[in-house]
């Protein structure tokens, strides 16, 4: 597909100037610094920090495959999402596409930025259908697809994903907050095929720093340079991207973790599949299952008053009476199933349906 970055971009934003910061206008670590209005007397974060970030994206170019020049960190993935909508997006008059159930956060971006979002409906296996995506997203700049999905847990169809990225001529982006957990490869191995593509992930999740707030953008170096113009100056503090070097030097660490929680979301479906007041439990790629009850709002009500907070996804679309629970620690999975395994006699809680 033909495919031109500079038409999908906004107007405003193809000839944006960026703010020129003073670590814009001089990098380095040597020398006497009177140029950007900080206070000289010396502590740990009297300066402004590196504007791109290029220390943490050298750590991290090597673990994702990618070169320095293809990432954009953000504050949180969150923020990467935000950025794409604002540069490629004109408010009040663009639409995207995106599926349902998935993550909350594309609706209030879409709404944010005035512009028409479009949710095509997994199927009951929560599994997507390009053609339909692709009928939906005709006059669409954008599409968002999340993988593994959230709420659903489970990975979209690759074959399916390969015919939207090979017959849409806007911006892909695939939202990969949970790969890291996944069995299935990370769609950062499309990149050289599609040059409309945009991965996001994060350092919240597998990486296990939800608080110091990093984000990832993976896309081509065209991309990641428009995203760097339209980006605050200092988007990721000092603070963040010290403590994410340091996660950094010790990614056998967070393999390990990856392993655990891996290993404990595989017992934790095992005991979920075989409790008879479960109706369904689906399956997941994710650090999250999704599971079905015939109440979800009693189950939820009687968990929080035990001490034990999981998300009652009920309202989510093909989500009734759909409960999400994150994978915990061996003792705090433990815990949430000794408790419902005491709500295996009270009648509130049984299955109304065969399994
Ligand atoms: N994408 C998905 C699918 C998520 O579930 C989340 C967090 N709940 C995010 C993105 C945002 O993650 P963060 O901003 O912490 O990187």
């Amino acid at each position: 597909m033909e495919f031109d970055i500079y038409k999908l971009l906004r107007p405003n934003i193809q000839n944006l100037s960026p703010y020129s910061s003073a670590r814009d206008e001089f990098y380095g670590d040597e020398g006497i610094f009177l140029d950007a209005n900080e206070n000289p007397f010396p502590s740990d974060f009297n300066r402004y920090p590196d504007p791109f970030q290029r220390k943490l994206k050298e750590a991290l170019a090597p673990v994702k495959g990618v070169r320095p020049s293809e990432i954009i960190l953000g504050n949180g993935s969150d923020e990467i999402l935000d950025l794409i909508f604002r540069s490629f997006c004109i408010p009040g008059k663009d639409s995207v596409v995106t599926i349902k159930p998935s993550y909350g956060m594309y609706r209030v971006l879409a709404d944010l930025n005035d512009l028409n979002l479009i949710e095509v409906a997994l199927n009951t296996e929560f599994q997507i259908d390009a053609s339909s995506v692709l009928k939906a997203a005709e006059e669409a700049k954008l599409i968002i697809l999340c993988s593994p999905n959230n709420p659903t847990g489970n990975e979209l169809d690759r074959n399916e994903i390969h015919k939207i990225l090979q017959n849409f001529n806007g911006i892909v982006v695939i939202d990969e907050a949970y790969s890291d957990f996944s069995d299935i490869s990370s769609a950062i191995e499309l990149l050289d095929d599609y040059p409309n593509l945009i991965i996001s992930q994060t350092l919240s999740k597998a990486y296990g720093l939800a608080g110091i707030r990093i984000g990832i953008g993976i896309s081509s170096e065209e991309i990641i340079r428009v995203l760097n113009t339209v980006k605050p100056p200092y988007n990721v503090n000092a603070g963040s991207q010290r403590v994410a070097l340091e996660r950094l030097k010790n990614t056998e660490t967070v393999h390990k973790e990856i392993i655990q929680i891996k290993m404990e979301r595989s017992r934790l479906f095992t005991y979920l599949q075989t409790n008879e007041n479960i109706i369904k439990v689906y399956p997941t790629e994710a650090n999250f299952i999704l599971f079905k009850v015939n109440d979800a709002n009693i189950w939820y009500k009687y968990l929080v008053e035990k001490g034990i907070v999981i998300r009652n996804r009920t309202n989510n679309f093909g989500c009734t009476n759909c409960l999400r629970i994150t994978v915990g620690t061996n003792e705090e999975n433990n815990r949430f199933m000794e408790i419902v395994d005491e709500m295996k006699n009270n009648p509130v809680f049984q299955n109304s349906i065969a399994k």
